[in-house]
């Protein structure tokens, strides 16, 4: 089955051999689908006939949103801490281990649906890829069934038994790096196509991480890593030496970090909904795109301290406060999402893509920086599957 979308006012395609600048911009474009994949691009009077039609109205199209950081498997919220820090209490690490017990308290149709929920909330907010973490169960049971369940839904699933250092191993951190490199490392590696580690102050410290990474590495799973959130520190640095696909949070960066990121293939993930929720200064894209660092947009959807399923949010918040343009923060919400799960086959609409598209009832994407807070999504195709 064939499907011609046409009359599309502007169509973001990032490729820039199909369009105008770096989003490869059409206006008055067309796009044709066949089965899951984008079989035809080009100018809506050139387009060829196809089994159904749908008029875009004069209304943009975009590639969905790729979500490269959530952490989607858990159970319980944590309003009142986020109550206790709108009222002037700081945020450390440490919340976490409420989640923790309430996930691990769940049962797995209680994690699944819960799962399920978040991840069509996000579908109808246009996001099509979305990579799910573990890090709420901490032992060797919780963390594979959280891992088993991510991976029914996603091909983005991402082992983070390194998260925080659970209760029972307070006095013997060391134990459970042992724990996390070893066993529970062998039973999660079969859901997870990526290991990530939580390298921060009151979490992880950089030999801990390494640790963690290289253990995960000989397992098969590719690096990814939680670093520079909440202070100056060795995540940034290390990410790139081990050639992660992706550097998250990037807040608080040195100089040598910034370099780093700008001369390796690591993608520095930002997610301002996390500085947003915890009321703490937002990482520097100016600084980082300026310097020639690849960066992407994400949500860090979490119950603690992100607890937003929203792209457009996230792309607002960055042009507003992150010193990027609304053409740099729609790219890296869909490319940038995309080479941060290294991936070619999503966040760009192009002939060979998956057919993952999303219409706004808006003439631009730069209405979703424009009109911040307003529902714009107006259509989701997810593989050629019209979803919304
Ligand atoms: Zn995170």
């Amino acid at each position: 089955m064939s499907l011609l979308i046409s009359n599309i006012g502007s169509l973001v395609t990032n490729d820039p051999a199909l369009g105008a600048g770096p989003l490869g911009l059409l206006a008055d474009a067309a796009v044709v689908v066949d089965g899951d994949r984008v079989a035809w691009v080009g100018p809506s009077a050139a387009a060829p006939a196809a089994d159904e039609h749908a008029d875009a109205g004069g209304r943009a199209l975009l590639p969905g949103f790729v979500d490269s950081h959530s952490h989607l498997v858990f159970a319980g919220d944590r309003t009142a801490e986020f109550s206790a820090r709108m009222s002037g209490r700081a945020y450390g690490a440490g919340g976490i281990r409420t989640t923790v017990a309430a996930t691990r308290a769940a049962s797995d149709a209680e994690l699944n649906a819960n799962l399920t929920r978040y991840l069509e909330e996000m579908l109808r907010q246009g996001t099509t890829t979305v990579e799910v973490k573990s890090g709420y169960g901490l032992s060797t049971a919780d963390e594979a069934r959280s891992l088993r369940i991510a991976a029914g839904h996603t091909e983005e699933t991402t082992y983070l038994g390194a998260h925080v250092v659970p209760p029972e191993y307070a006095d013997d951190p060391a134990g459970y790096v042992e724990l996390v490199t070893g066993e529970m490392l062998a039973a999660c590696a079969p859901y997870a196509r990526w290991v990530d580690v939580f390298c921060e102050r009151g979490a992880f410290d950089g030999d801990q991480a390494r640790a963690v990474l290289t253990a995960g590495a000989a397992a098969g799973l590719l690096p990814r890593v939680h670093a520079n959130q909440l202070g100056p520190g060795p995540g940034v640095r290390l990410a790139v030496e081990l050639g992660a696909a992706s550097a998250d949070h990037c807040t608080h960066l040195s100089d040598a970090d910034v370099a780093a990121l700008a001369d390796g293939d690591t993608v520095a993930t930002l997610l301002p909904g996390a500085e947003f929720s915890t009321r703490a200064p937002y990482p520097d894209a100016r600084r980082l795109l300026d310097a020639g660092a690849a960066v992407a947009l994400s949500t860090d959807c979490n119950p603690g301290s992100s607890f937003t399923s929203s792209m457009p949010f996230c792309v607002a918040v960055a042009v507003r406060e992150m010193g990027m343009t609304p053409d740099e923060a729609v790219h890296a919400a869909t490319a940038g999402g995309a080479l941060a799960l290294r991936r070619a086959d999503v966040g760009r609409i192009a002939p060979g893509a998956r057919a993952d598209l999303q219409l706004l009832d808006a003439p631009s994407h730069v209405h979703l920086a424009y009109r911040p807070g307003v529902p714009l999504t107006a259509a989701v195709w997810q593989g050629g599957v019209r979803r919304v």
